[in-house]
């Protein structure tokens, strides 16, 4: 079975400029190669037409989560709900990122290993989603920002539920370091735990050849997770200019999350009836605009996530051009840079021989104008059409 894909115009997503006329060729799910349609014959199992628009590599969503929609509020309540419920509440939002060209997702928390039992699930077809990777249940501090019903104390227990997670098949660990925006208890630059409890995940990470993301603005806690090769930096809204520094010298990675902190549908929808998150929030969007134009100079590692904002990884690019980016580098940031940062580059990320035909199809070119991404006609995913939308 061989499919010639035959599109207006095709972006590799390596980097190198859009190709006119462009065909790829696809057979038993994976991409054999990529030029221009005259370089392609007629003699294919089947021939797919976009020669009036543009194809593109499914989209990364490097940080998300699975049952959580923050326009309904109490992010960790919604966390704590039964398994169960948690899995069917979110069948939906699995579907909205699909719709929206996310191919691949990685999942920062959820209780009950629902990530676990979902990618399972979607691996062998019982379900329509993005490849998942997962994280099993959140490392957070009895105190910390994130607890839901486990909480992790002292080397032993982040020890303990460490491994807990890896033998659930968790694909890495995720730790909640620093205060977050959505508790109204805690500040953003409070450090929950110890440099000691932040090695030893690292080390528990490593040693069986994963590694830790951490849930990390500014302050204390992004430094000991600089220091001590936390692999994937998460938000990172405060992050200095020295830690920037230390940061790229390691080369380590900061995922971005926009759209839960400047989309209407974010926080601003659910919470701004509480006085000290909707400071918080006004306070987070002018410095995180500040943060990321520094950022951007410093040319970081840099991938993007919705944090639950199912359907808006476009949305996440049009913030990153906001801050100063280009269309090029923000594409980046949420197909072959995502990849990277979720360990994923080998198989997707970019349309080249070899990797797995995950694409898109868009009616205008996101080179030019990034909003373009909000006009996803057709999903594939291995070469196979996974969704289509209603759009002429
Ligand atoms: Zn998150």
């Amino acid at each position: 079975m061989s499919t010639l894909v035959k599109a207006k115009g095709i972006i590799k997503g390596t980097g190198e400029d859009i190709i006119h006329n462009g065909a790829m060729l696809i057979e038993e799910g994976k991409i054999v190669s990529v030029g221009t349609q005259a370089q392609y014959g007629t003699d294919y199992s089947e021939i797919l037409d976009f020669t009036d628009v543009y194809v593109m590599p499914g989209l990364i969503d490097a940080h998300t989560h699975l049952s959580v929609v923050p326009a309904l509020g109490n992010q960790i309540e919604q966390l704590k709900l039964p398994p169960h419920r948690n899995v069917l509440r979110s069948l939906p939002n699995i579907q909205k990122n699909l719709a929206s060209g996310v191919t691949s997702m990685r999942i920062m928390g959820e209780e009950h290993f629902i990530d676990i039992e979902i990618k399972k699930a979607i691996k062998e077809g019982l379900l329509k989603g993005p490849r998942l990777l997962v994280s099993g249940k959140g490392i957070v501090a009895s105190n910390g920002h994130g607890v839901a019903h486990t909480t992790s104390d002292g080397e032993q227990e982040v020890r303990k539920n460490s491994r807990l997670n890896f033998a659930q098949g968790a694909d890495f660990l995720k730790l909640f370091v620093t205060g977050g925006m959505s508790s109204p208890n805690s500040s953003v630059d409070h450090c929950f735990y110890t440099r000691e409890e932040i090695a030893a995940a690292v080390e528990e990470a490593e040693r069986v050849g994963s590694y830790v993301a951490a849930h990390a603005h500014g302050g204390r806690g992004l430094d000991y997770c600089i220091a001590e090769g936390v692999r994937t930096i998460e938000h990172a809204a405060l992050i200095s200019e020295a830690q920037l520094e230390q940061l790229v010298k390691k080369d380590l990675w900061i995922i971005g999350t926009f759209a839960i902190l400047f989309h209407p549908s974010g926080i601003e929808e659910s919470d701004f009836k509480y006085p000290a998150i909707r400071e918080k929030v006004l306070r987070a969007r002018e410095m995180e605009a500040e943060t990321f134009s520094k950022v951007l100079e410093y040319k970081p590692n840099l991938a993007l996530g919705t944090d639950s904002m199912h359907g808006l990884l476009g949305y996440e690019a049009e913030c990153l051009v906001s801050f100063g980016a280009s269309e090029k580098q923000a594409l980046e940031a949420i197909t072959l840079r995502a990849a990277q940062a979720c360990r994923l580059e080998d198989q997707v990320g970019s349309l080249e021989a070899g990797k797995l035909a995950d694409f898109i199809v868009l009616s205008n070119n996101p080179l030019e104008r990034i909003q373009n991404l909000q006009h996803v006609q057709h999903v594939y995913q291995e070469g196979v059409l996974v969704h289509s939308n209603d759009i002429a």
